[in-house]
């Protein structure tokens, strides 16, 4: 199966297994380099594209630095993926700060290091205000459209999400700004997510499009940009179709031109995308160690869902292929577990596959957005190394396994260390 084939080959990948030991992350520079590009091309006749790398699909200030020579900025939600930000020299207007529920120290550092500020709610100006006393020059809003109904489907219930301003406050909000000095404005919209449908995309911005320019009208304003969310899906299944970029550009350059033609200002329109940027050039490495057979058949890999949550916390499906036996016909079916006490600790369900013996080198899918960041310590499991397949195949850890010093480290017990 297409979806089998690893890119830097097998043999590569039997390399990696003999020099480090599994499990591991790896990630493929050269394809995540490649998509940008093609992300890049696509997008280079919207005006003043920019795409800011959602921080907390991979916090590795290695990845950070290559999604930065790509022209990447940063979009941000917390102090620490701030402060990874600061870390890799991206500050200023390359930093879209997109967080909820924020604390103070969080809106101090974004102000220090002049980053786009992303209002979640419209007692973030009193908030702000109270502790920081003067709003920045330059501060956007996140608008929540509520019941949401495209061609009578019910696609997504932002009605239900507990970010955004209503669209009655998101008025008030850019009014009061605009009277206390606020000089430039930006509007954002996060409303579906992993979505494949292009025409989705284009009715996001449509609604979105549509409300700036009816803000402007209202309020004598100009936005400087419209922040159209991270959205784009990732084919996980084999049966599915990667979003096309050429089309969903297309589809929102017609936009564009339909409520923007003729300004005389530029309005810059970015976005704010993880998982299509990296997520498909990642790989979750494994080996099976157990086999087991009893109402279903198991196979156990020295992994666990702490290396990859999404199955457990979405039912998301995760392609797996096994090593030297990618062409193999997939005649079983097997459960794939981890380790964890937890029955819900299972890669796949029913999966089927060619057949798995012992020691085969299983490998996970996808697994470079909100893989490893989602990790999670639970029943001591321990953090696995990540490791950069640079573009010209040479492998380089980025960050080593966790030991047990570091499980303990927040411990001051006698004996423990
Ligand atoms: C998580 C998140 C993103 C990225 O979502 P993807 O599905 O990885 O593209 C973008 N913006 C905000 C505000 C987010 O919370």
């Amino acid at each position: 199966m297409k979806k089998d084939i690893l890119p830097f080959g097998t043999q590569r990948l039997q390399e990696l297994v003999s020099e480090y030991s599994t499990p591991f992350h790896l990630y493929d520079e050269k394809g995540i380099r490649k998509n940008l590009q093609a992300l890049k091309s696509a997008f280079s006749k919207v005006p003043g594209f920019k795409e800011y790398y959602a921080v907390k699909a991979c916090p590795n200030p290695y990845i950070l630095d290559i999604l930065k020579e790509e022209g990447c900025g940063m979009d941000c939600s917390s102090l620490w993926e701030l402060i990874l930000s600061e870390t890799v020299s991206i500050t200023g207007e390359d930093i879209m700060f997109t967080s909820n529920n924020t604390s103070v120290e969080e809106f101090k550092k974004a102000k220090e290091l002049w980053a786009i500020i992303n209002f979640d709610d419209i007692s973030m100006i009193d908030y702000y205000l109270e502790n920081i006393w003067e709003l920045p020059e330059l501060l956007c809003f996140r608008y929540n459209p509520g019941p949401l109904k495209w061609w009578n489907v019910l696609i997504w219930t932002p009605e239900d999400a507990k970010y955004g301003l209503t669209r009655e406050q998101i008025f008030t909000a850019y009014e009061r700004c605009r009277d206390l000095g606020v000089k430039r404005f930006g509007i954002h919209t996060m409303v579906a997510s992993n979505e494949l449908e292009n025409d989705y995309f284009i009715e996001t911005a449509k609604i979105l499009f549509e409300l700036a320019r009816d803000i402007e009208w209202e309020l004598d304003i100009e936005f400087d940009f419209i922040n159209l969310g991270g959205w784009i899906g990732v084919a996980y299944k084999p049966e599915e179709t990667p979003v096309s970029f050429e089309k969903l550009w297309k589809g929102i350059a017609d936009l564009y031109a339909t409520y923007f033609s003729g300004r005389k200002d530029s309005l810059s329109i970015v976005i704010e995308c993880g998982r299509i940027i990296t997520g498909p050039y990642g790989y979750l490495v494994t080996s099976a160690v157990h086999k087991k057979e009893i109402y279903k058949n198991y196979v156990g890999v020295d992994s666990c869902m702490s290396d990859l949550m999404r199955p457990w916390m979405y039912g998301a499906y995760h392609h797996i292929s096994v090593l030297w036996k990618e062409d193999q016909e997939k005649k079983y079916i097997y459960d794939v577990v981890g380790s964890l006490c937890e029955n819900n600790d299972k890669f796949a369900i029913e999966r089927r596959l060619p057949e798995i013996n012992i020691w085969d080198t299983v490998v996970i899918h996808d697994t470079w957005a909100h893989g490893y960041s989602m990790w999670f310590n639970y029943n001591a499991k321990l953090k696995s190394r990540e490791i950069l397949l640079q573009e010209d195949w040479n492998s380089k850890v980025i960050r080593r396994a966790e030991n047990l010093s570091d499980y303990f480290a927040t411990l001051d017990y006698p004996g423990l260390k």
